[in-house]
């Protein structure tokens, strides 16, 4: 269970709920792996702030990480205003499926890899990147499936993401002129063999051009932190990527840096009954607090609990909204719960409060840091002003 998790249990009457707690030894410990896998593989790290922007953390990040890598402006701003303007080593990349003219300009100030699509949005904005010193990339799509997450997989039939080789090869080596670097982005939570799988793929179909580039980036979904990666394999395969071609190997997880670093604290609302299943309503929801367990679908992990029926009552957790399927899912406990109980969600850091929303009028989960000497304190409060200003 782990002592942060103790910790936790020590300060769960004082904390406000619904919170986010993130501590800070769990995502130390992700970093310290993070940077010994880029130093024995001689290659760079980079933060993909999509999965987990609680920049109170990008300086901790900076000390491990190589920079950061974002979806757009907004996430390309936040991790220059945070990190990278701070932090002179720190390198801010984009990817964007498609830019905005505007955002462009901005972009243009403060990154310093800049990746395309399609070769007609490097067409559009090569002579200003350029102009700018900036380091231009393609993203290409190796069409090699290693997962059946559909609305996660990039190499799906039809994607919209990344060029193939037919339209590769169709624009021929003029169009990549001026392009230093080759991305591509196909795992989601997946190991080292899946990266294989896809190297193969890239080699057996880009192989030629990467002779030519000065950096590979691996993308994402690399689950590096997790207990049963292989990060030997990861290691032996960036070696040999990096001395074949001659280039720097980039990795850009998100999940993999805050993996189980956070926690959700909820409290026990109310207790209702439906041809024998027990509901028990809690002050957080699926869909506005974690929506990956609708979306991915997945059951988030919950301390002292066991799967529907193991212990002795079964409870299916629920949000207070209007959703019939505001379902967090089918949990069993020693003791029966009672209203106002406190129940504590794990590997809630990624992909949780980046993506949250106030549907329903929902109120925001206060986001606290809870520091490696073991104190806890409020980096964010929500309330109702924070609901009715985007609407
Ligand atoms: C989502 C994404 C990442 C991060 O993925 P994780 O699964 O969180 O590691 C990195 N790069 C790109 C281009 C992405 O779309």
């Amino acid at each position: 269970m782990g002592i942060e998790y103790e910790r936790i249990k020590e300060i769960i009457q004082e904390v406000p709920t619904p919170c986010y707690i993130v501590s800070e030894a769990l995502l130390e410990k992700n970093l310290k792996l993070l940077r010994r896998v880029a130093d024995r593989a001689g290659c760079k790290i980079l933060l993909a702030q999509k999965a987990f922007s609680m920049y109170y953390y990008y300086p901790l990040i900076g000390k491990y990480l190589d920079g950061v890598t974002a979806s757009g402006l907004y996430e390309a701003r936040l991790g220059y205003e945070e990190l990278c303007q701070k932090e002179r080593r720190c390198e801010n990349h984009v990817f964007s499926p498609a830019y905005d003219k505007g955002h462009m300009e901005e972009l243009l100030q403060i990154c310093d890899h800049i990746v395309f699509n399609s070769f007609s949005q490097w067409e559009l904005y090569k002579e200003a990147a350029l102009r700018a010193g900036k380091s231009c990339g393609i993203r290409i799509n190796p069409e090699c499936s290693t997962q059946d997450h559909a609305i996660y997989d990039p190499c799906a039939p039809g994607s919209r993401l990344g060029v193939t080789l037919e339209h590769f090869e169709k624009h021929g080596l003029d169009a990549l002129e001026g392009i230093e670097g080759l991305h591509f982005h196909c795992l989601c939570e997946q190991n080292a063999d899946a990266l294989v799988t896809t190297m193969n793929a890239v080699e057996e179909k880009f192989g030629a051009y990467l002779y030519q580039m000065k950096w590979l980036n691996m993308g994402g979904g690399h689950h590096i932190t997790k207990y049963d990666y292989d990060v030997e394999a990861l290691v032996a395969l960036i070696q040999r990527i990096q001395k074949k071609y001659g280039l720097t190997v980039y990795l850009e997880p998100g999940e993999a840096v805050a993996l189980n670093a956070g926690f959700l604290v909820t409290q026990v609302l109310e207790l209702v009954s439906n041809h024998g299943i027990v509901t028990a309503i809690v002050d957080t929801s699926a869909a506005c607090h974690m929506p990956d367990v609708i979306e991915m679908p997945y059951r988030p992990p919950l301390y002292n609990s066991g799967e529907a029926g193991e212990k002795a009552f079964t409870y299916r957790l629920a949000g207070p909204t209007c959703l019939a399927g505001d379902l967090i899912g089918d949990y069993s406990f020693d003791d029966e719960l009672k209203v106002g109980d406190r129940l504590i969600f794990g590997d809630m850091a990624i992909y949780s409060m980046v993506k949250n929303n106030t549907f329903n009028g929902m109120p925001l989960p206060e986001i606290i840091a809870l520091d490696a000497n073991g104190t806890w304190q409020t980096v964010k409060r929500f309330g109702y002003e924070d609901f009715k200003r985007r609407l």
